[in-house]
Protein backbone atom coordinates (compact mmCIF):
# COMPACT_ATOMS: atom_id res chain seq x y z
CA UNK A 1 0.00 0.00 0.00
CA UNK A 2 1.26 3.45 -1.05
CA UNK A 3 2.02 5.94 1.70
CA UNK A 4 -0.10 9.00 1.25
CA UNK A 5 2.12 11.75 1.07
CA UNK A 6 1.34 15.31 1.00
CA UNK A 7 3.23 16.15 -1.93
CA UNK A 8 3.50 14.00 -4.80
CA UNK A 9 2.52 13.53 -8.68
CA UNK A 10 0.78 11.58 -11.07
CA UNK A 11 1.19 10.57 -14.21
CA UNK A 12 -1.41 11.59 -16.86
CA UNK A 13 -1.26 10.20 -20.63
CA UNK A 14 -2.11 11.56 -23.63
CA UNK A 15 -3.10 8.69 -26.41
CA UNK A 16 -1.18 8.81 -29.27
CA UNK A 17 -1.79 5.88 -31.10
CA UNK A 18 -3.28 2.41 -30.79
CA UNK A 19 -2.63 -0.46 -32.71
CA UNK A 20 -3.83 -3.58 -33.58
CA UNK A 21 -1.92 -6.67 -33.77
CA UNK A 22 -3.71 -9.88 -34.93
CA UNK A 23 -3.06 -13.24 -35.80
CA UNK A 24 -6.58 -15.04 -36.86
CA UNK A 25 -7.90 -15.37 -33.36
CA UNK A 26 -5.32 -13.68 -31.01
CA UNK A 27 -5.01 -10.34 -30.95
CA UNK A 28 -3.68 -7.80 -28.87
CA UNK A 29 -4.08 -4.04 -28.68
CA UNK A 30 -1.07 -1.72 -27.95
CA UNK A 31 -1.54 2.42 -26.66
CA UNK A 32 1.35 4.62 -27.50
CA UNK A 33 1.24 7.61 -24.14
CA UNK A 34 3.28 10.86 -24.13
CA UNK A 35 2.81 11.49 -20.67
CA UNK A 36 3.23 13.95 -18.33
CA UNK A 37 3.87 14.44 -14.33
CA UNK A 38 1.50 16.50 -12.75
CA UNK A 39 2.36 17.27 -9.03
CA UNK A 40 -0.30 17.35 -6.29
CA UNK A 41 -0.44 18.83 -2.57
CA UNK A 42 -3.06 17.91 -0.68
CA UNK A 43 -5.33 19.41 1.33
CA UNK A 44 -5.63 19.85 4.90
CA UNK A 45 -8.98 18.19 4.70
CA UNK A 46 -11.97 17.29 2.71
CA UNK A 47 -10.92 17.43 -1.40
CA UNK A 48 -10.02 19.81 -3.66
CA UNK A 49 -10.79 19.85 -7.28
CA UNK A 50 -7.51 21.50 -9.34
CA UNK A 51 -7.59 22.46 -12.71
CA UNK A 52 -4.33 21.36 -14.37
CA UNK A 53 -3.46 20.74 -18.13
CA UNK A 54 -2.07 18.07 -20.13
CA UNK A 55 1.61 18.94 -20.91
CA UNK A 56 0.94 17.48 -24.72
CA UNK A 57 -2.43 18.75 -26.19
CA UNK A 58 -2.81 21.74 -23.51
CA UNK A 59 -6.40 20.86 -23.09
CA UNK A 60 -7.62 21.69 -19.78
CA UNK A 61 -8.02 18.42 -16.94
CA UNK A 62 -9.00 18.36 -13.96
CA UNK A 63 -8.02 16.60 -10.74
CA UNK A 64 -9.65 15.84 -7.56
CA UNK A 65 -7.12 15.61 -4.24
CA UNK A 66 -8.42 14.09 -0.69
CA UNK A 67 -6.89 14.95 2.51
CA UNK A 68 -4.70 12.03 3.75
CA UNK A 69 -7.64 11.65 7.03
CA UNK A 70 -10.44 11.54 3.90
CA UNK A 71 -8.14 8.95 1.84
CA UNK A 72 -7.88 6.95 5.18
CA UNK A 73 -11.94 6.93 5.61
CA UNK A 74 -12.04 5.71 2.23
CA UNK A 75 -10.00 2.99 2.50
CA UNK A 76 -11.33 2.02 5.80
CA UNK A 77 -14.94 2.03 4.23
CA UNK A 78 -12.98 0.28 1.53
CA UNK A 79 -11.38 -3.10 3.83
CA UNK A 80 -14.84 -3.19 6.21
CA UNK A 81 -16.45 -4.17 2.33
CA UNK A 82 -13.96 -6.68 1.77
CA UNK A 83 -13.50 -8.05 5.18
CA UNK A 84 -17.58 -8.38 5.04
CA UNK A 85 -17.11 -10.14 1.72
CA UNK A 86 -14.75 -12.54 3.63
CA UNK A 87 -16.83 -13.09 6.77
CA UNK A 88 -19.66 -13.75 4.49
CA UNK A 89 -17.69 -16.82 2.53
CA UNK A 90 -16.63 -18.31 5.68
CA UNK A 91 -20.07 -17.99 7.28
CA UNK A 92 -21.26 -19.89 4.48
CA UNK A 93 -18.44 -22.46 3.97
CA UNK A 94 -18.84 -23.46 7.79
CA UNK A 95 -22.95 -22.95 7.88
CA UNK A 96 -22.83 -25.54 4.00
CA UNK A 97 -20.63 -28.05 5.80
CA UNK A 98 -22.22 -28.42 8.75
CA UNK A 99 -26.01 -28.84 7.51
CA UNK A 100 -26.84 -30.79 4.87
CA UNK A 101 -28.47 -27.66 2.48
CA UNK A 102 -30.38 -29.32 -1.05
CA UNK A 103 -29.49 -26.82 -3.98
CA UNK A 104 -33.24 -27.16 -4.48
CA UNK A 105 -34.31 -25.48 -1.04
CA UNK A 106 -34.37 -21.39 -1.03
CA UNK A 107 -31.78 -21.59 1.86
CA UNK A 108 -29.15 -23.89 0.05
CA UNK A 109 -29.48 -20.97 -2.60
CA UNK A 110 -29.02 -18.46 -0.49
CA UNK A 111 -26.10 -20.34 1.44
CA UNK A 112 -24.13 -20.66 -2.36
CA UNK A 113 -24.88 -17.55 -3.26
CA UNK A 114 -23.40 -15.63 -0.61
CA UNK A 115 -20.59 -18.23 -1.39
CA UNK A 116 -20.10 -17.14 -4.76
CA UNK A 117 -20.88 -13.57 -4.52
CA UNK A 118 -18.58 -12.99 -1.21
CA UNK A 119 -14.89 -14.00 -3.04
CA UNK A 120 -15.03 -11.57 -5.73
CA UNK A 121 -16.83 -8.65 -3.09
CA UNK A 122 -13.67 -9.45 -0.72
CA UNK A 123 -11.22 -9.54 -4.08
CA UNK A 124 -12.03 -6.10 -5.42
CA UNK A 125 -13.13 -4.04 -2.32
CA UNK A 126 -9.88 -5.36 -0.78
CA UNK A 127 -7.34 -4.29 -3.92
CA UNK A 128 -9.22 -1.07 -4.58
CA UNK A 129 -8.53 -0.74 -0.35
CA UNK A 130 -4.71 -1.86 -1.07
CA UNK A 131 -4.94 0.74 -4.31
CA UNK A 132 -6.58 3.75 -3.12
CA UNK A 133 -4.68 7.19 -3.23
CA UNK A 134 -7.41 9.35 -3.12
CA UNK A 135 -6.32 11.26 -6.13
CA UNK A 136 -8.66 11.26 -9.23
CA UNK A 137 -7.85 12.60 -12.69
CA UNK A 138 -11.49 13.82 -14.04
CA UNK A 139 -12.08 15.27 -17.62
CA UNK A 140 -12.86 18.90 -17.76
CA UNK A 141 -16.13 19.03 -20.49
CA UNK A 142 -18.67 16.55 -20.06
CA UNK A 143 -18.46 13.70 -21.29
CA UNK A 144 -15.33 10.76 -21.40
CA UNK A 145 -12.26 12.41 -22.25
CA UNK A 146 -11.14 9.64 -24.78
CA UNK A 147 -7.30 10.65 -25.00
CA UNK A 148 -6.33 11.44 -21.34
CA UNK A 149 -5.98 8.40 -18.92
CA UNK A 150 -3.97 8.38 -15.84
CA UNK A 151 -1.17 5.97 -15.96
CA UNK A 152 0.04 5.08 -12.64
CA UNK A 153 -3.26 4.50 -10.78
CA UNK A 154 -4.27 1.22 -9.40
CA UNK A 155 -5.45 0.56 -13.19
CA UNK A 156 -4.67 2.75 -15.74
CA UNK A 157 -8.24 4.72 -16.60
CA UNK A 158 -9.67 7.36 -18.55
CA UNK A 159 -10.38 11.01 -17.31
CA UNK A 160 -14.32 11.27 -17.06
CA UNK A 161 -16.10 13.68 -15.76
ZN1 LIG B 1 -3.50 15.95 -24.10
Amino acid sequence: MRELREQSGITVGHLVDTSFFTVIVYSRETKRFATTLVPYRRPASGEEIAEIRCGTCGRELLLRVRSAAETTRVRKRRLTIALAGLALTAAAVVFGSLVYLPLAEPLGKAVLIAFLAGLPVTGIAGWLWWKEDGVRLLSAGEGADRDHWRLDGAMPYRAAP
